[in-house]
């Protein structure tokens, strides 16, 4: 692939990237729509697909984790993208089983709040697939979902600190007709909790209205959100936080333009969704 890169390089070809786990829907096909925009006909777009497994904690779903490579690749030919990468553990970590693989990438301060905090090694295992990707494609452009809001912030905190060539592109959140953000995970909520989880977006719209005339305490809104979970009581509140969407800094006070993310548990599937309020 690295060779590959560099004769595109020799030539003068962009590159456009799409990093993913697989499992392709919908929001990540816009992604790849997006890459081929921003690089043209005469462009080279590319998709990884890499159940990164550094990016998951022993508890987490990394086996579990939903995989369809043949049908991730027709979708993937059909949406017009050049070149699939799809390496395996041992050619992304060689050595790591046997204890020779030591380099990690961290990101200090954007990666300890939401996410980070209820994951704590998560984000160090993006950053540094995310490093290795970007090293192995060369990418000139690279495009990544608004759905993973913090995830996005912390790649372009990271190629602005280490001086990665690259333009990093956020595309909006791809949603299911009752406003779900799609997701990979959403296959594994049963018919109940698949119904329910349109509560997350639901959330978000009642505190864009919120605080859409006037600025209301975060602890106000919080327990307010709180109590308008009790519509789908299979889900189980992770966090909800209010924040600068520059900076990730909460916020005590929200007002509109402020940024809302939450994470919801349903059974052991954890959805995750955010917006501009
Ligand atoms: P994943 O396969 O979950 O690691 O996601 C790969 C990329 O697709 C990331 O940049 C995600 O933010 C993005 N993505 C995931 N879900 C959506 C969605 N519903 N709409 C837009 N982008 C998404």
């Amino acid at each position: 692939m690295q060779q590959l890169a560099l004769r595109w390089k020799s030539l003068g070809v962009k590159v456009g990237f799409v990093p993913t786990m697989g499992y392709l829907h919908a929001g990540h096909l816009s992604l790849v729509r997006e890459a081929r925009q921003r690089v043209g006909k005469r462009g080279v777009v590319v998709v990884s697909i890499y159940v990164n497994p550094t990016q998951f904690a022993p508890t987490e779903d990394l086996a579990k984790y939903p995989r369809d490579l043949k049908r991730d690749l027709k979708l993937c030919r059909a949406e017009g993208a050049d070149v699939i990468f799809t390496p395996s553990d041992v050619e992304m970590y060689p050595g790591k089983a046997a204890g020779y693989y030591s380099t990690y990438v961290v990101e200090e301060t954007l990666g300890r709040v939401m996410e980070g905090a209820s994951r704590p090694t998560h984000f160090r295992g993006v950053t540094t697939v995310v490093a290795k990707l970007f090293n192995i494609v060369l990418p000139d452009v690279s495009v990544f979902g608004q759905k993973d809001f913090q995830q996005a912030a912390i790649i372009q905190r990271m190629v602005a600190d280490l001086n990665f060539p690259v333009k990093i592109v956020i595309a909006p959140t791809h949603r299911e007709a009752d406003g779900l953000a799609m997701s990979s995970r959403n296959k594994f909520l049963d018919a109940e909790q698949r119904s329910q989880a349109v509560i997350l977006s639901h959330a978000l719209q009642a505190a864009k209205a919120a605080v859409a005339k006037k600025s209301i305490s975060a602890a106000k809104l919080k327990s307010d959100l709180q109590a308008f979970f009790t519509a789908a009581p299979l889900g189980h509140l992770d966090y909800v936080e209010f924040f600068d969407p520059k900076t990730l800094q909460p916020v005590t006070q929200v007002k509109r333009g402020a940024q809302m993310a939450l994470a919801v548990y349903f059974g052991k599937t954890r959805l995750i969704d955010n917006a501009q309020l």
